[in-house]
């Protein structure tokens, strides 16, 4: 018995929809020539927002890129992705000591809110970054904690081949607008509504 598979002579109704699908995908690639410092949203009520920015990151420093991370909402544990990134150098400005979901203060969280923007806006300026992450950026902005125009200006004025994420639910529409790339992450399900708690290495 053979094991030969038969070749048929004609191509499949298969096969030439598929050969047109990448004709129509090679078209496209060949189509963009641009090279630029992208703005990638990350936003919406699912999980995967801030891993997808830590995933960015990376990405680009395993390519011996330059990243920095700026975390606006200090969560309440240590952060594997910092533990990791940090031993490739990737610096960190986080949020000072105080500042979590709970807070009751207005005025200390504008200090803490002011004093990390002022470490993101030199990230913003530095022309050796190839990637800046703004981790939980979209409530600073929903809260008026940092100023929408300082933000956009901050953006807009950043070197022209530096790549920056901004992650968090409820974006500003004009960061939305401002950016090249948004992504939605949709929330399907969460197992934290089945009374499972956050899971190391997996939330954390
Ligand atoms: P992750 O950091 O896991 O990528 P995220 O950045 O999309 O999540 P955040 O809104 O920043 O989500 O919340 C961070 C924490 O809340 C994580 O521990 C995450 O698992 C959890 N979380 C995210 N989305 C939901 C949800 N829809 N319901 C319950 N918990 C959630
Ligand atoms: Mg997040």
């Amino acid at each position: 018995m053979s094991n030969e598979v038969p070749v048929p002579e004609e191509k499949t109704g298969h096969q030439k929809r598929q050969q047109k699908l990448k004709e129509q995908v090679d078209a496209r690639i060949a189509s963009a020539t641009i090279d630029k410092g992208l703005l990638l949203v990350i936003t919406g009520n699912g999980k995967g927002k801030s891993t997808a920015g830590f995933g960015v990151v990376a990405r680009a420093t395993g390519h011996g890129q330059k990243a920095a991370v700026v975390q606006f909402i200090k969560g309440g544990w240590e952060c594997g992705e910092r533990n990791l990134l940090q031993q490739h150098g990737v610096p960190f400005a986080v949020m000072a000591t105080g500042f979590t979901w709970d807070t009751q203060n207005r005025e200390t969280d504008i200090a803490a809110a002011q004093q990390v923007w002022q470490q993101a806006k030199q990230f913003l300026l530095d022309p050796a970054l190839n990637v800046v992450l703004l981790d939980e950026l979209t409530y600073m902005v929903a809260y008026d904690y940092i100023a929408l125009d300082d933000v956009l200006a901050a953006l807009q004025n950043r070197p022209a081949t530096q790549n920056v994420v901004i992650t968090g639910r409820g974006c500003h529409r004009a960061l939305l607008e401002l950016a090249d790339t948004v992504s939605e992450v949709q929330n399907i399900k969460h197992a934290f509504d089945s009374g499972v708690r956050a899971q190391q290495g997996v939330d954390w």
